[in-house]
């Protein structure tokens, strides 16, 4: 599965530890699962310096977003 990440995107993940990433994406909050999910299927872009992943629950399918702070 390819992600699709826009370049400033892609530039703000390389940031990050590729096992913070995991946990990040494993505290995805999905409304229809009223609980933490794991994000798939996401595509990245950055929104006022912050990582905006756009993405779907691995368990249900709903629509699920997770921001992800610049530590700057
Ligand atoms: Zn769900």
């Amino acid at each position: 599965m390819l992600s699709r990440f826009t370049p400033r995107a892609g530039a703000f993940r390389e940031t990050i530890p590729p096992d913070i990433q995991e946990r990040l994406l494993d505290n995805a909050w999905c409304s229809h699962c009223s609980g933490m999910t794991t994000i798939t299927d996401y595509s990245g872009t950055i929104e006022n310096g912050d990582l905006i992943l756009d993405g779907f629950c691995i368990l249900c399918g709903n629509a699920v977003t997770r921001l992800i702070e610049s530590e700057e």
